[in-house]
């Protein structure tokens, strides 16, 4: 039997009771390691997260905390290339798209320990000035954003097992909120190792940072009024979290991060082969193939004018038809696998939802692999769907059905008009990208487009160097997006930390007020 990894609760490390569920190598299919959380002391654990460790966090200044932070990040970084083992092996990811996860995770926790920094010796934040509430200045009003009391939650998904973690602790223990992290079971390994790595270096106080690993069954149960709950995974998943009682009946604080159908959209005044029609082509396929297309903020939607259809599809077949899929551990391979078979074949069946409204333009999925056999590995080539000059308006499914791998369709609008509508079928996105040369029409679509997007990423030719990629979340960015996308608001630079304080106005005297 393979090893069976710890848990870190109530500042120990504790192995499950049970057999355990195993994590596997995607590309080779054997089993790696095991994840057990049966019979654990939840209550215990998440008593002494909120006890020892919120104390000992609260005692802190945002200074202090941000020095642990960077703490953290030294040590991790010396771990480095341990990360890169876990990733290849259990998410088997290529070089390049192991970088997008630890690397951003780790880049992240240092944005945060330098912007915690400049917080120096606060325990708490002043949110705007004092006001009068009278005619008279001798009675005001503070708002405060003081550190929640409570532990922060995170149940999260398979596809950023590093980033997905840290840019979540990030912000909560910078606040001085104690921090629980449930990893999805498939690639538990590496959130696993980080974790250890940083407990075991003694940088953060006992109880700061626990990790469960296996179900998360009796988690919620465990939620207390000013706990938060931080949520990254599917729609159906959110939809249980929501109805839970901890969330619905004792008001815990709760962020959802769910599916998005996130656009890339060309504006009309493009031509074939123009700068900015070449680079919404190069952002597509990247997009489409940095990590197999298992990203939150991958483009699932392209929006070309209608003179453009045939050129755009051909342009973006043309690159696809270049991407090698395979064996990570081979320096030729470009995209590595799914996350697991049964990823592999909900994206078969997500594809197969797609063509009855739309046809293939490229189909990757049958390409031979690179190092790797098609009856074990979950590889999969990238495949581009477009709805041609059909219903496109009624193409529900385009709008509708997330398929969550290297897989997007194109469609043609007839007005600009009639492509921000289909941008918003999506019910509310991560991010969408605009790509053309004429400035105030891509300022008017910004806008227009951001009710309903959490980030609009404008690529003109200028930045065709500069910009920093649609699907990067960069921490000063807001990360979420309204409606289906979970209605969920992360990073955004300091702005992160509202979600683990409380707002309060204290109402009282000048002098009172001075002395806060
Ligand atoms: P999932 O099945 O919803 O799982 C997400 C997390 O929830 C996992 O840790 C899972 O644990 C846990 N979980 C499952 N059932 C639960 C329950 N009843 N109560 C509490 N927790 C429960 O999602 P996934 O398959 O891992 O992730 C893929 C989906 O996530 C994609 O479809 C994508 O749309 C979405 N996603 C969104 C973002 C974003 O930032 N918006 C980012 C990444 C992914 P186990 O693994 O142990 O089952």
């Amino acid at each position: 039997m393979t090893e069976l990894l710890s848990n870190h609760l109530a500042g120990r490390w504790q192995a499950g009771r049970g057999h355990g569920s195993p994590l596997f190598d995607p590309v080779l299919g054997h089993e790696l390691v095991r994840v057990d959380a049966e019979g654990l002391d939840l209550a215990e654990g998440f008593a002494f997260a909120r006890d020892t460790g919120g104390a000992a966090l609260r005692a802190m200044r945002y200074g202090e905390r941000a020095a642990m932070l960077s703490a953290a990040l030294k040590v991790m970084q010396g771990r480095r290339a341990h990360y890169e083992e876990i990733a290849i092996a259990n998410s088997g990811t290529v070089k390049n798209d192991t970088a997008v996860d630890v690397d951003g995770g780790l880049f992240t926790l240092g944005q945060y320990a330098k912007w915690g920094a400049a917080l120096g010796d606060a325990r708490f934040l002043r949110d705007g000035d004092a006001v009068r509430l009278g005619k008279e200045p001798l009675f005001q009003s503070q708002h405060l954003q003081v550190p929640t009391r409570g532990v922060a939650l995170f149940i999260n998904a398979f596809n950023f097992p590093s980033w997905g973690l840290w840019e979540k602790a990030a912000p909560a223990l910078l606040s001085g909120v104690p921090v629980i992290v449930k990893p999805a079971t498939a690639t538990a390994w590496l959130t696993q190792q980080m974790v250890k790595d940083v407990i075991d270096a003694g940088v953060l106080p006992p109880g700061a940072l626990s990790i469960v690993c296996g179900s998360a069954k009796g988690l919620l149960d465990q939620l207390r009024p000013f706990d938060v709950l931080s949520f990254t995974g599917s729609a159906a998943t959110a939809a249980v979290i929501r109805s839970h009682p901890a969330v619905a009946e004792r008001s815990v604080r709760v962020n959802i991060e769910a599916d998005s159908l996130n656009s890339a959209l060309l504006l009309p005044d493009a031509e074939p082969g123009s700068p900015a029609f070449d680079l919404l082509v190069r952002e597509v396929v990247r997009e489409m193939t940095v990590k197999s297309g298992q990203k939150c903020t991958a483009i699932r939607r392209i929006f070309v004018p209608e003179a453009l259809y045939g050129a755009a599809a051909e342009a973006l077949g043309a690159r696809l038809a270049k991407t090698t899929v395979g064996n990570p551990r081979n320096e030729t391979v470009r995209m590595g696998a799914l996350v697991n078979r049964e990823q592999f074949d909900n994206v078969k069946a997500g594809i197969a939802q797609l063509r009855e409204q739309a046809d293939v333009l490229h189909d990757g999925s049958a390409a031979p692999l690179v190092d790797a056999d098609p009856a074990v590995a979950a590889c999969l080539g990238p495949v581009l769907l477009g709805t041609g000059r059909r219903d496109v308006d009624g193409a529900a499914a385009v709008h509708d059905v997330e398929v969550f791998g290297p897989v997007a369709t194109l469609v043609p609008y007839r007005s600009l008009a009639q492509a921000h509508a289909l941008v918003q079928r999506g019910q509310g996105s991560l991010v969408s990208s605009l790509y053309g040369d004429d400035a105030q029409a891509l300022a008017a679509t910004a806008v227009e487009l951001a009710a309903c997007n959490g980030r609009v990423h404008v690529v003109t030719p200028d930045v065709a160097q500069a910009h920093t990629g649609h699907g990067n979340v960069m921490p000063h960015s807001l990360h979420g997006g309204p409606g289906r996308a979970g209605g969920g608001e992360e990073l955004g630079g300091l702005r992160a930390l509202n979600f683990y304080h409380r707002r309060a106005a204290v109402q009282a005297s000048e002098a009172v007020l001075a002395k806060i």
